[in-house]
């Protein structure tokens, strides 16, 4: 049988982009040191529940900060918007992810993808779902991602034991009234929602959930509510792929987030979700490989969401029908 023409792609793109040995791994949270450098996967999910998959798409590796738009979303759908935007802004930082500055006259981290914007929404979601917010928290991610997800002790207890910069950051934040004084369980729930085990498949069905307007496709359950995907969605194109997210929305156009354990996801809206795994990662934090076959993945699909001719979804339409 003929291979479909995204399988192709993909494993035209895995074989090419396995030869890209640049980066380095994380280490400043030792159990990430671990990680092979030679992992390297790609998946996509499609808006009508079809996945395709190549290399090491089934490699667990914890998500990391790819948590943080849906941890976000958690909490829009809890507090609303305005409650929400009281304690985290939507700006773009332009600093690192774990800079230890907030935003000028509001005092408010700058945004939910940073560092300080994270811990203040597992704080959010720690006041209002107290010692049960972590079930909560993993029963939505796997609900989204439509298979039970758990919590990868060894990285979360290693990430507790030498997070000190994200706690003096959740001190600020409570010198600023931004959390409240359950500082210790709401790092605790950062510490463990950032150990949460997931693969490059998982990756992709929670994207293609939030392209889906928050109805997981491949499952049919509703996860998110559409007004919370649309913010969701907006915070990843701006402010989700770090110190590169400028460029990212200049070349690759479309919601994204990555990971320091060397995830990358993306949306494309009404269409698909797609995933990259390898954990060597570049200055600014991003997968290597993984902006590579991204970049590649979605000229040669004209998915960028300002593409000329909006090729991107029309062509998906017709590859996506045959
Ligand atoms: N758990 C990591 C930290 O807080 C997440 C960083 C990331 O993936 O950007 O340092």
């Amino acid at each position: 049988m003929q291979k479909h023409i995204l399988q192709e792609i993909i494993d035209s793109l895995h074989a090419q982009y396995l030869k890209n040995n640049d980066g380095e791994i994380a280490t400043y949270i030792p159990e990430l040191g671990k990680a092979n450098p030679a992992h390297f996967g790609i998946s996509l999910a499609t808006k009508d529940g079809r996945i395709f998959e190549t290399g090491d798409s089934d490699q667990l590796f914890t998500i990391q900060s790819i948590s943080k738009p849906f941890t976000y979303g958690m909490a829009l759908e809890v507090f609303g918007q305005e409650k929400v935007s009281q304690h985290v802004g939507v700006e773009p930082s332009g600093d690192a992810f774990n800079s230890i500055e907030l935003e000028s006259g509001t005092n408010r981290p700058f945004n939910p993808m940073v560092n300080a914007g994270a811990i203040t929404v597992s704080s959010l979601l720690y006041q209002h779902y107290g010692d049960e917010a972590l079930e909560v928290m993993l029963k939505r991610f796997s609900d989204a991602a439509g298979r039970e997800l758990s919590v990868d002790e060894a990285v979360y207890e290693s990430e507790a034991r030498t997070g000190h910069r994200n706690r003096a950051i959740a001190h600020l934040l409570l010198n600023f009234g931004m959390v409240d004084e359950n500082i210790e369980p709401a790092l605790d729930l950062y510490f463990k929602q950032c150990s949460i085990l997931v693969n490059c498949k998982d990756l992709a069905v929670m994207s293609a959930t939030l392209s889906n307007l928050g109805k997981n496709p491949v499952t049919s359950k509703e996860v998110y509510e559409i007004t919370c995907v649309r913010n969701m969605l907006s915070i990843m194109l701006t402010c989700g792929m770090y110190d590169y997210s400028g460029q990212w929305a200049y070349k690759v156009g479309i919601p994204a987030k990555s990971g320091v354990s060397g995830g990358v996801t993306a949306v494309v809206n009404r269409q698909l979700g797609l995933a990259c795994y390898s954990p060597k990662l570049d200055s600014r934090g991003n997968s290597c490989r993984g902006i590579d076959a991204c970049i590649s993945l979605t000229n040669e699909l004209g998915l960028h969401a300002f593409d000329c001719m909006n090729i991107g979804s029309s062509y998906l339409k017709v590859i996506l029908e045959e």
